[in-house]
Formats: structure tokens, sequence, C-alpha cells
């Protein structure tokens, strides 16, 4: 069975005497390793040599921390079909949507080669009469990473490149369900040149985050999760004075207005609903149709989610739609979309009885999408996580935009139209912090930041782009004054 080291301060630890937790293969559910349940002493040891490795990376100038990425940027390009097997292995996507994930977490490999520029800070010569003042940005020391299990590549790509090229060391906490992918990450980066201790890698749940937390030298923390963890780990590392960015999970609502194109439209919403099984934060989980929409879009949309083949993603041959992550969460799933049910909604395409003759230990679901959800819903309220799309129908714009506003999150939020001015109202008046126009999964690329809202996240700097560089770093401002200088006659005539 594969093993989970840990890997701290240039060296990789056998967990295997600690309590563990198993990693599925959920295509097949079998379990394909176990995963150590760390605490105490491995973070400690972590931050320790994370700390003690602080003061040689910081002094190391920054185009020589960019040519480490430079290098690691190629060692993932070389490493990339390994890259995503173990993520399909591991998580269940397609291989087609591991190598979009993979990707989308290689950009910020690249966006952090740019380190050099992106540090650069501001001077005003002349601020008073012989007084110059400039802006540096200096690293904050050891930060900390906790990732969710749905993207196991990508996420932690998100965090560590960043934070290091910023001059910081790191520890990463990557999802208990899916450490595979990130030990590879690691091993990469040791292959690119990475000092000892800058980044280490350890694995657990609670109370390796709890420590992570309230660690007297860690000064930041980067999560992402599920709402009330969220909240959890951005109370507790602010109270203990951390900076903490705190990603949370979402509804997001796709609009769709009458005079949308319906087979772009379809195509979009199909994507967005089922693509990588429904389990992504900017999943497009909601459709609210604006009038003659429903009849436009609906008959064409369950055609084609009941044309969408559900199957293992660990076969050669590849299916349009994996699994979804264990056993439990389709348990979950299939429970929110009876209580649908129960509570007045209609499924209109059901997932629910899938089989899979190929794979009959795998935790498949397939397309469901439930019409005539009302606000009030469970299934309207929570996250399902899973390949499930509700439908709302409303009257008009206004109300279309009141409902996607009344949800507690703020992720994304996305219109289908041909109409300019209901696309500006829209933009305009939405409430979620990434907008797509004709977009299903406006989720952001590594230089724009990823900006959820609400209860979809906690704290003041997101994560990528500009926003990411300033929160793992702070601001110096120097003002100086040299004596004995002179006013140039040259400027007078
Ligand atoms: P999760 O909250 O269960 O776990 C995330 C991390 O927190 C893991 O590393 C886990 O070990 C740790 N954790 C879990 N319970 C904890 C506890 N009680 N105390 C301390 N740490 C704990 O999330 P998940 O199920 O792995 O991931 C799915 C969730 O992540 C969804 O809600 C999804 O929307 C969200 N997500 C959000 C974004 C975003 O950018 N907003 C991106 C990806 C996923």
């Amino acid at each position: 069975m594969t093993s989970c080291p840990a890997f701290i301060n240039g060296e990789w630890l056998d967990l295997k005497s600690l309590p563990s937790t198993p990693i599925y293969n959920p295509s097949s559910g079998e379990v394909i390793a176990e995963c150590p349940a760390g605490g105490e002493a491995e973070v400690n040891a972590a931050v320790a040599a994370a700390q003690a490795a602080f003061p040689a990376w910081r002094e190391t100038p920054p185009v020589e921390r960019a040519r480490l990425f430079f290098r690691y940027r190629q060692l993932i390009e070389e490493n990339f079909d390994s890259l995503c097997q173990l993520v399909t292995r591991e998580h269940g996507k397609t291989l087609a949507e591991a190598r979009g994930s993979v990707y989308r977490g290689l950009e910020n490999v690249e966006y952090a080669c740019g380190i050099p520029s992106l540090l650069m800070g501001d001077t005003l010569e002349n601020l008073a009469r012989n007084v110059d003042c400039e802006t540096v940005h200096q690293p904050l020391g050891v930060c900390a990473g906790i990732t969710p299990f749905n993207f196991p590549a990508m996420v932690p790509l998100w965090m560590f490149p960043l934070a290091l090229a910023c001059g910081n060391t790191f520890v990463l906490k990557p999802s208990e369900k899916v450490p595979l992918t990130a030990i590879l990450l690691v091993e990469l980066l040791e292959k690119s040149g990475l000092p000892k201790g800058v980044l280490n890698l350890v694995h657990g749940g609670r109370e390796c985050v709890d420590t992570l937390l309230t660690h007297p030298d860690v000064k930041a923390i980067s999560f992402v999760g599920s709402t009330p963890i969220a909240k959890y780990i951005y109370e507790t590392g602010t109270r203990h004075g951390k900076r903490v960015q705190a990603n949370g999970g979402a509804k997001n609502y796709i609009v769709v207005m009458p005079d949308a194109d319906v087979p772009k439209t379809v195509e979009a919403l199909s994507t967005a609903a089922f693509g990588c099984a429904g389990e992504r934060c900017m999943a497009g989980s909601t459709a609210i149709t604006v009038g003659a929409a429903a009849e436009t879009i609906l008959p064409s949309l369950i055609e084609t989610a009941r044309r969408i083949v559900v199957g293992p993603t660990d076969q050669g041959e590849q299916p349009d739609m994996g699994p979804v992550i264990t056993a439990q969460h389709r348990d979950r799933v299939l429970e929110l979309v009876a209580g649908s049910e129960a509570e007045g909604a209609q499924v209109v395409c059901d997932g629910r009885g899938v089989e899979v003759p190929t794979a009959p230990g795998g935790f498949f679901v397939g397309a469901t999408i439930v019409d005539q959800v009302a606000a009030e819903m469970t299934i309207a309220r929570e996250e399902v996580f899973g390949p499930v799309l509700n439908v709302m129908r409303m009257n008009d714009l206004d109300q279309a935009i009141a409902l996607a506003n009344a949800s507690a999150y703020g992720n994304g939020a996305a219109i289908f139209t041909n109409s300019g001015a209901a696309a500006r109202e829209f933009k305009h008046r939405v409430k979620a912090g990434m907008v797509g126009i004709n977009v299903g999964v406006p989720a952001t690329m590594a230089m724009f930041p990823f900006t959820g809202w609400d209860s979809s996240f906690f704290g003041d700097l997101h994560i990528q782009g500009k926003e990411a560089v300033q929160f793992y770093t702070q601001q110096k401002v120097i003002t100086s004054r040299w004596f004995g200088g002179h006013v140039d006659d040259v400027w007078r005539k």
C-alpha cells in the first residue's frame, strides 16, 4: 500500500506508527493508502524547521527564489501525466478534469516566477525638502496552508508557491482524503532545489490544524474548505494574532434569460453543474430561469444530463463524469435529493439509481436535475457538492437577482443572455465576488484574486493575484533624509 510520509526539514518521515484514516480510490471504493493522523509533535517540528529556515530564505534575492519556481514549473510539466493520474486516482476526477485543474495550479507557479516585479514597491523623491520615501514588501515568517479534498493539486498550488516566492517559509496540511498528490508536489519542489525547512508537509485532521492555528511562530494561515470550518479557522487564527484568509463553501446561481443562446447555455449549465461531479466551490448548482427560459432550456438540458456517462476514471477509457469522494458523501447527496422531493420539488432527471457494472464498489451519483425548487427548501440553502442542479423559476431579472442575493454565500454568479442591458444590471447588482457573463464557472485564474464574499470567505485579502502578494507580505514605509545636500543651480536660469 502507498505510504504517506511527512516532509520536515528536508527529510521524508515515515508516520506509519500513528493512527490513520483510509484514502480511497473513489472509482473502485478500494482503500489505496492510509493517511497518518499527525498532531502536535509533527506540527511543532515542522514549524520549528520552517522558523529555522526563514532567515536565510528571507535573504535569498527574489530573482533566485523565482529561479526555483522556473525549475519547479518545468518539473511539473515533465510530471504532468503522473500528477493528473494521481488526482484522478485519489479524487476521482476524469483525466480531462484533472488536467484542467493541474493547469490552473501550474499558472500559480508561473505567477510566482514573476515575483521580482510583483514585490516592487513605490518611491517618492522629495516627499519634503531633502526627504525621500519608499515602500518595501517584506515576508511575514512561517505561513501555513490547510486545503480541501476537491482540488488535490490546484489548491495547494494556490498557496505555497507564492508564499515562498514572497520570502516566507511554509507548512502545508493537505486534506487527509487526498494527501498523495500533495506529496508528489512537494517531491517535485524538493527536486527543484528547495532548501531544507523552507516547505514542510504534515498530515492529519483537527489536531494538526489546531496546533497550527495556535502556534506562536505561525504568522499567517491560508485555508480552503467548507464554511463552518473556514469560520472556525478565521476566528481561532485571528484570536491568536495571525493573518487569515479562509475560503468557504458556496451556492452559485446561474440566471438564464429568455434571450439566451439555447445550445451554448445548455452546454455551459451542464458543465457548470456536473463537471467534477459537482464537487467545485464554483459549481453552478442552481439555474434560475427567467420567464420563458424554463421552457426553452429545460427539455434540452434534461436530455443532455441523461446522456452523461458516469463511470470509473481509473480504467483507461474515460467517462463523462466520475464518482464523488466517499460513500458517506454520496449518501448525503442522495439524502438531500430525497429531502427535496419530500419538500415538494420535482426530480426531472434522476441520477440516484445509476448503475456502473464495471465498478460496482465506486461512489457514483448520476447527473440529477431538481425542478420547482423553492427558496425555503433545504436543497436550496445547503451546499450539495454533488452532481445535482436545482432549477428555480422566476418571472423577471429583478426577482432572479433578489433570489441570488438572498443567499448566505457569495462566491460566484453568472448570467446567460444576449442583452447588454440585462448583463450590465446583473453584474452591477448581484452579490457575489466572481461574476460570469455567458461564462458558467467564472473561477478566476492565477493573476486575479479568488474573490468570495459573505459566508464564502472570511478575511480581508483573497487568495491569488496581487491580493495574495499583499497577504503574504508586510509593507514597510521608509522615510529618509541625508544631510549635506545642496540646491543645484542647474535648474535656475
Ligand atoms: P472541509 O472543511 O471538511 O476540510 C478542509 C480542511 O479542513 C481539510 O484539510 C480538513 O482536514 C480540515 N478540517 C476538517 N474538519 C476540521 C475541523 N473540525 N477542525 C479543523 N480542521 C478541519 O472541506 P472539504 O470537504 O475537504 O472540501 C469541500 C469544501 O471546500 C466545500 O464546502 C467547498 O465549497 C469548499 N471549497 C471552497 C473553495 C473556495 O475557494 N471557496 C475551493 C475549494 C473547495
